[in-house]
This record gives structure tokens, C-alpha cells and sequence, in this order.
């Protein structure tokens, strides 16, 4: 018995029971314990971590401590919580956005004061619905700053900051609680950019465009804008309110419809003697895109100036059936969570069969639209359900099958007195 008592250790530090001042046994890992010392200097660790993950305090203004920052890989797991997939976008977004905010927040502190860190915007391309606004307004919720999303295709044509852009920096100041002070430091996410390419070389975009990235030009690298309260009309003689762009960080969006070929055709062009198309076209999205370079947007017809606006460029994959059943389920705001929650508190529980699933998932991929068609799926089947369990205290659980979702038979309903029946 005496030996087996002196055969306890500290599976960290390796000192005998005798050694320490106690030990702890693991409840989960038979023969598995810590020393006092050794649990002190964990927690000791673990703190410092935490407290490198977060920009030290003693860099920040006072009037950014709001400012969530975290390190890159926490940035990633809080993105993981939801959004399905594009593992490398969350990795390079996460860095770019950690980056950004630390140029911004910081101060001086006496060595590399010289240095000056060029902005970086990020130019995000991918499929319609899988995930590009998504990631953009996580990432602005996770870092706790002012959010817009706005529309390139409804920017009018203009020479100069126009109408349009100073609309845009007006909704953040709105975003931000007219705290201009929290708007210059907000995110600005500018969908289907790829709308406003300049030249018809692909498939019939007009040339008015390049007067729309032109006017972006400015502000997206940084100009002191002066917009009217409210985003609305300019009024002569009205106070405008002064704001600063240059900390904002721009996110464009697009899905680039076709840009692969051109990068292909690149590609093809250059390589003699292997037939490099086949390899591309078997290739996953993103490695197709591997290879992009600034000239290749140009190309599809961005302007050269704009695409330098857009040093950081994240490419996310289309959405695979397995990412559209994890969508349904996975998130923390999960559209199947979310319907569940609803139906609870009218006292039922709602169950979705795994073919069901599975199901859904299989008619949105059909549809081409990624996530976007999985809410339009899943309501046209459960329209009625939400509509009489309501008035029916006597339904206890419903289960949603394959059949419901294909339109060929109403949900199951399980009743108080546990009699099957369909809506
Ligand atoms: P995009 O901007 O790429 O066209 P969105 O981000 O607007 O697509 O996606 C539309 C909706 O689909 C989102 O609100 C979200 O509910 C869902 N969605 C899209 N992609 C994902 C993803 N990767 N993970 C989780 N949900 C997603």
C-alpha cells in the first residue's frame, strides 16, 4: 500500500506526492494528477496568453478601449462559431482585420516611429451565398466596431467623392450612433464590386464603372470627406459633418463571375506542352485562384489604381452539399436552431428528420445560390406549420421528413394524446 501511495505523481512536473504540497487527481484520466506548482504556473501562463491575445492596454487611446481586439486565431474560432467552411478566408480575414485594427490603435511608442504601415483593404471574391457578407459582418461584430453594407451596383457614375460614397460614410456615422469619432474606425463592406468593372470584355458590363471606382479610389485609400447629417440631400448652408476615412476598413465583394477563365487562359498561355487545362478545370475554386494576380482583375476590368486600393485578396470556395447540411444545423444562429427556438415556446418540439436535411441541402446546391436558398427551401415547407401551431395547444412535436420538404406530404404531427396526424 506504502509503495503504491509513493507511485503518485505530478504528471507535469514529474515530483513525487512527498515532494509537493498536495496533489490533484484528474476526474477524467485514470492516474492523471497536477501539483499545486504546476496548476499556479498553467494559470500564470494561460493569463499571459490572454493578455498577449488582446493588444496591450497601456498602447490604446482611451477613447478606442471599446475596440475588441483579439489575436488572429482567436479571431478565426469566433468565426468558426458562424460561418461553415472557407478555412483560408477566415485565416487571411482574420489577419488582415487583426493587422488593420493594430495599425489603427496603437500609438507611437518611440522606435519604428518612422515607419509608416500602408492600409489594407480587402478585396473578398467567391460564389453568390457562400458567405462573403456573412464574414465581413461577423469579423465587424467580433472586433465590436460600426458595420454598412453597401450596394456598388446602385453608385452612380461621378468624377469626384460623389452622392454616393458620402451616403455610404453617412450610414456608418448612423451605424455608429453619429459617434464620428467610432464610424472612422468602422468597417465598410462594398458588395458586387465586381458590377462596376469598366470594359463589356466579358459579359456585357457597361463603361460606367470606372467613374464609380474612381470615386471610391479616394476615400477607400483615405480623404476627409464631408457628408450631410443623415445621409441625406446637401442642403446650401448646412453644417456637414467632417469625417475622416482614412482607418475605415474597406472590404469589397464580388463573385467575379468568370474570372477563372481569364486566369486560366493566363496560365494556358504561358505554360508550352502540358495540357494545364484539364489539371485547372479539376481543381478546387480557390487553388484555381491560387494564382491570381492584380492583372488579372484588371483584365476583367477593374482599374489598375482601384486594384491597388485592394492590397489583401481572400478567395472563398463554392459551398459543398456537406457545408450546406453543417449551415442548416452547426451555426450558433443556425436557421434549423433558430425554428426550433420559435416553435418552443409554443410548447413543441420540432424535429427535422436527417434526410430532410440532407435534402435541403441537395435542392440549394441544385439552385446555384449557396446558403441564400436554404431559408426559402426550409419556409416553403413549414409555411403552414408556423401558421396553425398557434392555435393548437394540443401538439406536442412535430417531425419535418424528406417528403415534406419535396412538397409531397405535410409535416408529422405528434399530439397530446400522442394520435400521428398531418397538418
Ligand atoms: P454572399 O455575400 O457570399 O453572397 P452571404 O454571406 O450574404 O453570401 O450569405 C447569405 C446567407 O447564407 C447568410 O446570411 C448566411 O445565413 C448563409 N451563409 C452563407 N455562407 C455561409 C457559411 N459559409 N456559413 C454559414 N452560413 C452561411
Amino acid at each position: 500500500m506504502e509503495d503504491e501511495r509513493k507511485s503518485y505523481h505530478c504528471s507535469f512536473c514529474g515530483k513525487s506526492e512527498e515532494d509537493v504540497d498536495g496533489l490533484l487527481k484528474s476526474p477524467f484520466v485514470e492516474g492523471t494528477y497536477i501539483c499545486q506548482d504546476c496548476t499556479k504556473l498553467s494559470l500564470e501562463r494561460f493569463r499571459q496568453n490572454e493578455e498577449r491575445m488582446r493588444v496591450k492596454s497601456s498602447n490604446l487611446k482611451n477613447d478606442e478601449l471599446y475596440i475588441n481586439l483579439m489575436a488572429p486565431r482567436k479571431i478565426k474560432k469566433l468565426l468558426d462559431q458562424y460561418v461553415i467552411g472557407q478555412d483560408n478566408a477566415k485565416k487571411v480575414l482574420s489577419v488582415a482585420v487583426y493587422n488593420h485594427y493594430k495599425r489603427v490603435i496603437n500609438k507611437d511608442t518611440g522606435k519604428y516611429d518612422d515607419v509608416d504601415l500602408d492600409k489594407s483593404n480587402i478585396l473578398m471574391l467567391g460564389p453568390t451565398g457562400s458567405g462573403k457578407t456573412l464574414l465581413a459582418k461577423t469579423l465587424a461584430e467580433i472586433i465590436n466596431v460600426p458595420f454598412v453594407i453597401a450596394d456598388a451596383t446602385s453608385m452612380t457614375q461621378a468624377g469626384y467623392v460623389g452622392e454616393d460614397v458620402e451616403n455610404m460614410l453617412a450610414s456608418l456615422i448612423k451605424a455608429a450612433n453619429d459617434d464620428v469619432k467610432k464610424a472612422q474606425k468602422g468597417i465598410i463592406y462594398i458588395d458586387e464590386i465586381d458590377k462596376i468593372a469598366k470594359k463589356a470584355n466579358i459579359s456585357g458590363r457597361d463603361a460606367s464603372g470606372e467613374g464609380v471606382q474612381q470615386s471610391l479610389l479616394k476615400v477607400m485609400e483615405g480623404t476627409v470627406a464631408h457628408v450631410p447629417p443623415k445621409g441625406g440631400k446637401k442642403i446650401p448652408n448646412q453644417d456637414f459633418i467632417t469625417i475622416d476615412t482614412k482607418d475605415i476598413l474597406f472590404i469589397c465583394g464580388g463573385a467575379f463571375v468568370e474570372l477563372d477563365k481569364i486566369v486560366d487562359s493566363r496560365q494556358n498561355s504561358s505554360s508550352i506542352g502540358f495540357d494545364s487545362n484539364i489539371a485547372f478545370n479539376n481543381k478546387k475554386y480557390s487553388q484555381k485562384m491560387s494564382g491570381l494576380i492584380p492583372e488579372d482583375f484588371v483584365q476583367y476590368g477593374l482599374i489598375p489604381e482601384f486594384v491597388g486600393r485592394l492590397p489583401i485578396v481572400v478567395v472563398l470556395d463554392p459551398l459543398t452539399e456537406d457545408d450546406l447540411t453543417k449551415i442548416l444545423t452547426e451555426p450558433k444562429n443556425a436557421l434549423i436552431k433558430q425554428l426550433q427556438k420559435l416553435l418552443h415556446w409554443d410548447g413543441v418540439d420540432l424535429e427535422f428528420e436527417e434526410s430532410a436535411i440532407t435534402t435541403v441541402a441537395k435542392l440549394a446546391l441544385e439552385r446555384e445560390t449557396g446558403a441564400r436558398g436554404l431559408k426559402s427551401i426550409v419556409e416553403n415547407a413549414i409555411l403552414n406549420l408556423m401558421y396553425d401551431v398557434p392555435s393548437d395547444s394540443n401538439i406536442k412535436k412535430v417531425v419535418i421528413t424528406k417528403d415534406c420538404i419535396l412538397g409531397n406530404a405535410s409535416p408529422l404531427i405528434i399530439r397530446e394524446s400522442s394520435v400521428e396526424s398531418e397538418i
